[in-house]
């Protein structure tokens, strides 16, 4: 029998176990309930889907949204799970194969939405079967204090009991008051749970409250200094959402949206667009996001106060799940009070619990509210409020937050970045290459387009942007699109410069760039271009320096193959493999499938399907 650890690595190709989940899976597979409460990106999935593997018989995942069930069917599947989903987005026949496979023990992880389990031909089926663990995925659904409440979940412990034999239960959630911890435990009648709370520091996560005078002109500044990166603006009301979104697409940003207003067809091709990058940035209401596993959402934007700080963080916390610095802004005005108080007021009105209860939870959901409120006008440091506010004692500053740096600045008083002090050193850089791919890079979008493009454009398909127009001109397409994805905008806009100074190209004063006749001796008869700065300026000119190149090419190489085997196979990019594991790959170069099975989320299935594929790739580009 395989261990837990031999189960981690070969499935998900990872080496060790994030804080709590080692506990968590320990308790389960020695019988004993499971509660785990861990910030969103913590690693909750493991917890379960670990025991099952492990387990005899099957686990039942029991999930509140069909998106989250596919994704992570698909995950499953592609690590060598054999898994399945249940729910009303599957046709009849496909429901029945799914039932006929059950009955014959086909499958270790079934998912299913919790609308079903008291359904007849499912009730029937499960009493049958052997079932080993029913884990609870969201769990906080089920509790009338959470901002999530979903009826259908009471239906749970109604089904436990009808099963001829209880399976070992565990939940999991994110939220972690309180009172909806009390109910969860309550209502779902764990027994003697391990309950297992983990840290809820984000350190990558930069937390800020602005309260800019126009919302619309702090969001689209804010934007247009982030074109290449992909977020999430929340709006409050499906209006604004609307609202928002037009605007955005009216200045020719790549925006999409979500609301509950939307068909679930739009709202699943939107969704789709924002998790494959064909649109970078997602409006919606809070209706978008639960189970959302995209890791590279690299700022999210809330344009209106959220009514808690659960919904907040949960929300902001979709930002850098890849670890990578992230924005988290809150947009706020006092008049947003004012709508958040109507929509408390309107959930009061639409409830249908009894009325005692209804003033109960109003009482409550104005409790969350203030201490919402609180947070977008306390002069402190955000992330200490944040984890106060679940409990988690922190002292001191974060120096990484909103107010922590206003705090700061305060203290000593920043000047303008100056120029840089001449050293009087002259150095000198042999650009040659990097000419070489600008200058190529000008042509060929010229030679797509029919005419001349601009400075910007050719910084944005140089870094691979997903850039609305530029994905509309299909220069995506181009053969050197993403070429120079490591180096920065400004990097490349002083190289374009350069090559301006040496006469390789023209730019007039709308930025309209051509080639001249000496271009052809830099890109086909090998004239070198070299760049003679003093040291200063060098540095400041190029300070991350992209020029260490092949680590990038490579994993230019590792993207371009991930994004073709997910498009052939339909799937997420990151069910293939996560960003984490591709800039694993380009820094370690595994030459072997022992070296490529090192590599942290390789697992065995993975390695055995895409591994040739990615070491054929490494052998060609790597150094
Ligand atoms: P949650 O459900 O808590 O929001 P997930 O289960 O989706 O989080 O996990 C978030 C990410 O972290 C996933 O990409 C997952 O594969 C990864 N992950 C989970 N556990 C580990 C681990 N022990 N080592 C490395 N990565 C992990
Ligand atoms: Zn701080």
């Amino acid at each position: 029998m395989d261990t837990k650890q031999e189960i981690l690595s070969r499935y998900f190709g990872y080496t060790g176990f994030r804080g709590g989940q080692e506990e968590l899976i320990d308790a389960q597979l020695s019988g004993r309930d499971a509660f785990g409460i861990m910030p969103t990106g913590g690693g909750k999935s493991l917890c379960y889907q670990i025991p099952a593997v492990m387990l005899p018989g099957i686990t039942l995942v029991i999930s509140p949204l069909i998106s989250l069930m596919r994704d992570q069917v698909l995950a499953l599947k592609s690590a060598g799970i054999p898994a399945a989903y249940i729910n009303s987005s599957l046709t009849m026949e496909q429901i029945r194969l799914v039932y006929q496979n059950l009955r014959m023990g086909r499958y270790k992880i079934v998912y299913v939405a919790p609308e079903r389990l008291l359904s007849g031909g499912f009730l029937a089926l499960a009493q049958e079967l052997n079932i080993s663990l029913v884990a609870v995925d969201e769990a906080h659904c089920i509790s009338q204090w959470g901002q999530d409440f979903r009826p259908s979940y009471l239906k749970i412990p109604e089904f436990l009991e009808k099963l001829p034999r209880r399976p070992i239960l565990s939940a999991f959630t994110a939220t972690a008051t309180p009172l909806v911890r009390q109910d969860i435990i309550r209502i779902l009648h764990l027994q003697f749970p391990l309950e297992i709370v983990t840290g809820f520091d984000r350190p990558n996560l930069r937390f800020e409250v602005r309260t800019p005078e126009s919302k619309k002109e702090a969001l689209l500044t804010f934007l247009a200094l982030r074109k290449d990166r992909s977020g999430i603006v929340y709006c409050s009301t499906r209006k604004d959402v609307e609202e928002i979104c037009s605007l955005l697409q009216s200045k020719r940003f790549a925006a999409t949206r979500y609301h509950a207003g939307l068909s679930d067809e739009e709202r699943l091709r939107n969704q789709e667009d924002f998790l494959n990058d064909r649109r970078t940035i997602m409006v919606a209401t809070n209706a978008f996001g639960m189970g959302i596993d995209k890791s590279n959402v690299s700022y999210v934007i809330h344009y209106n106060m959220p009514l808690s700080l659960e919904a907040y963080y949960q929300e902001a916390g979709r930002a850098g799940r890849d670890g990578e610095q992230a924005e988290c802004i809150l947009l706020f005005k006092k008049k947003d009070i004012l709508t958040a108080r109507f929509l408390i007021q309107k959930s009061y009105e639409d409830s249908e619990l009894p009325e005692e209860e209804r003033a109960v939870v109003r009482e409550q959901d104005l409790k969350r509210l203030y201490q919402m409120i609180d947070y977008c006008q306390t002069a402190g440091c955000l992330r200490r409020y944040i984890l106060a506010y679940f409990g988690q004692r922190q002292t001191g500053r974060c120096g990484n937050c909103g107010n922590c740096t206003a705090a700061e600045a305060r203290r000593k008083p920043q000047k303008a970045p100056a120029a840089p002090v001449p050293t009087g050193r002259m150095t000198t850089k042999d650009i040659t290459r990097e000419a070489q791919m600008v200058l190529s890079c000008i042509r060929r979008i010229s030679d797509a387009l029919g005419h001349s493009s601009t400075v910007t454009m050719t910084v944005l398909v140089l870094r691979g942007s997903r850039d609305k127009r530029l994905l509309e001109m299909k220069l995506d397409g181009l053969s050197t699109y993403g070429l120079m994805a490591s180096f920065s905008r400004e990097e490349i806009r002083a190289i374009i410069a350069h090559l301006e100074d040496a006469g390789l190209i023209t730019c007039d004063k709308h930025e309209i760039v051509c080639l001249t006749p000496t271009a052809s001796g830099v890109l086909f008869r090998g004239e070198r271009v070299i760049l003679h700065l003093d040291e200063a300026e060098m540095e400041a000119k190029f300070p991350q320096s992209g020029f260490v190149q092949t680590d990038s090419r490579l994993l230019l190489a590792l993207k371009t193959l991930r994004a073709r085997l997910a498009k052939e196979e339909q799937v997420p990019a990151y069910v293939i493999f996560s960003n984490a594991t591709l800039d694993e790959m380009a820094a370690k170069e595994p030459k072997t499938m022992d070296q490529l099975l090192a590599v942290s989320g390789v697992g065995e299935a993975k390695a055995k399907r895409y591994g040739r594929a990615f070491l054929a790739e490494i052998r060609k580009y790597g150094g």
